[in-house]
């Protein structure tokens, strides 16, 4: 059954730019789902619509059975928790060590009050530890964010993703800053971490190879408008 779904969805910028053009798409509980096309297609557009960084301007969009086009703050803030983002700026605190910045994926459960003075259940601990361990960074904990590659600050910022514990991963171009192969090991392990806590991810890439090595599900987006949804089999003769 659809986790998410867009009906007639349409987002036009404040400046006139229609960045969604009737957006209809449906994605099951668990499906890896690689959004492909040019630059300015509309993929970041439609990712951040999913967890309402942008809104779109009519149509329905349901999220975990919610219309999130109608929801209040308050509302939104809870949806968000079960929505974890990767951003192709990683998008972590450098000042802070790895463990921090992992922790930050707790804020949702643990509350910022308490965590503002630096205080995290010791189930909080674990579960970042674990998370750390999984994406094969753990050794980096008590390390300043800074201090750490590209790939790694990527797999950081999975981890932090991984420890909100969500249904729902958002990655908006994760692999564009990293070289070629550096980009296989992180989708790499975003695909397997992804799989094993049967998450729905949504991840934007621009190289179609990359897109047909991972996806489930291939969605081709074009000025706005979606112009191809299928698995990887069906993309040849679009591409
Ligand atoms: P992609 O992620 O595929 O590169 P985007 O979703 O970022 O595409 O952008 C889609 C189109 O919307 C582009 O033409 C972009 O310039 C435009 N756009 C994005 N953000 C804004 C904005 N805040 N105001 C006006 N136009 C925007
Ligand atoms: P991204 O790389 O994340 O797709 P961009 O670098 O294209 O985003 O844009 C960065 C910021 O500028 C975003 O907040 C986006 O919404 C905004 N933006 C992009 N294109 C336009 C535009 N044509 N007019 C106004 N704002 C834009």
């Amino acid at each position: 059954n659809a986790l998410i779904e867009f009906n007639d969805v349409s987002l036009v910028y404040p400046n006139g730019h229609k960045g969604l053009k009737n957006i209809n798409l449906k994605i099951n509980e668990g499906e890896f789902v690689v959004i492909v096309g040019m630059s300015g297609a509309g993929k970041s557009t439609l990712i951040r619509s999913i967890n309402r960084m942008v809104t779109p301007t009519s149509g329905e969009l349901i999220v975990d059975g919610e219309d999130i086009l109608q929801l209040k703050d308050s509302q939104l803030r809870k949806v968000r928790t079960n929505i974890g983002m990767i951003f192709q700026s990683y998008n972590i605190v450098k000042r802070m060590s790895v463990l921090r910045n992992v922790l930050a994926g707790r804020l949702g459960h643990t509350g910022t009050l308490r965590s503002l003075v630096g205080w995290f259940p010791q189930n909080d601990l674990q579960i970042a530890m674990n998370n750390l361990e999984r994406v094969g960074i753990d050794e980096k904990a008590y390390v300043r964010a800074s201090n750490l590659s590209g790939g790694q600050q990527q797999r950081v910022s999975i981890a932090r993703a991984l420890t909100q514990q969500p249904k729902v991963i958002l990655a908006d171009e994760p692999v564009a800053s990293l070289d070629p192969p550096t980009s296989h090991k992180v989708m790499k392990d975003l695909k397997r971490v992804s799989r094993e806590d049967g998450l729905t991810t949504i991840v934007n890439l621009h190289f179609i190879d990359m897109a047909m090595e991972y996806a489930d599900r291939i969605i081709g987006l074009r000025d706005g408008n979606l112009v191809f949804d299928g698995p990887i089999e069906e993309v040849t003769d679009q591409t």
